[in-house]
């Protein structure tokens, strides 16, 4: 791996990509001109491999690793999709919970590529790509609050931690934007680090990082004022989305080659 002085870690729904019509056209400028100046950008999100791939080629970031399923995996450099994962274990482990409790919750794996459409907006090929999971199970519990409790301690006692996502309530054996974050920092020798996210579930890696970017998503509440805020360690866009993300990414490079 190179060391590079500056390394960028992003989300992608809501904060590269535009809310509605997920296109990242707007960042457009400062993705060349990190492109140029031979900064890594990992892209980190909830998708899977196989969603994360060809956006990251089309990109240019081809060599850099990627998060993904918010945490639970790495698509390794040139990788189009990685093979192997626990995804089967995970559903297996699922299916030895008493019944009740296996009742009361609903997996994109019991949904299939057309019920993931319909509970995500997707279309039939994204749903298909989405459906090719490797390290979590996102779903929803439609069962009653006492239940599922049990049903999240029956979890932990098979060491599946669940996490509640905007949408979903995602299981995995694991693992954290953050924590792939630090795995990835050490690799390229621990650069200046920024991050750049809209939602709860980025706030680790917004933490983390040197600098933290929010980036203004007007369909959500917006976060919550972050540790670090305070001392300018965390900064908000007032831009939406990619337009934001632009902006926040062109003013660092214009500090950082100071
Ligand atoms: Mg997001």
């Amino acid at each position: 791996m190179p060391h590079p002085e500056l390394i960028v870690f992003t989300d992608l729904d809501g904060t590269l990509l535009d809310h509605d019509s997920y296109s990242p056209a707007a960042a457009a400028p400062a993705l060349a001109r990190l492109r140029a100046a031979g900064v890594p950008l990992v892209l980190a999100s909830s998708k899977t491999a196989a969603e994360i791939a060809p956006l990251r080629d089309a990109l240019g970031f081809a060599d850099v690793p990627a998060i993904v399923e918010n945490g639970a995996g790495l698509l390794e450099p040139g990788e189009s999709a990685t093979a192997g994962g626990r995804y089967e274990a995970l559903r297996a482990a699922l299916d030895t919970l008493p019944a009740d409790l296996r009742a009361g919750f609903a997996g994109f794996g019991d949904w299939g590529p057309d019920g993931i459409a319909e509970h995500t907006g997707l279309s039939p090929e994204e749903a298909a790509r989405a459906a090719r999971r490797q390290f979590s199970e996102p779903g929803l519990w439609t069962g009653g609050a006492a239940e599922k409790a049990r049903f999240l301690d029956a979890l932990a006692a098979r060491g599946i931690t669940a996490r509640e996502g905007g949408r979903f309530l995602t299981l995995s054996f694991g693992g954290t934007k953050a924590a792939r974050m630090e795995e990835i920092l050490a690799r390229y020798g621990h650069p200046f680090s920024v991050a750049l996210g809209d939602a709860p579930n980025d706030v680790e890696m917004l933490e983390r990082a040197d600098l933290g970017i929010v980036v203004a998503n007007p369909r959500r509440a917006p976060l919550p004022p972050l540790g670090g805020e305070e001392e300018g360690r965390i900064r908000r866009t007032t831009l939406a989305g990619p337009a934001g993300w632009n902006e926040a990414i062109l003013q660092v490079m214009v500090e950082r080659s100071r």
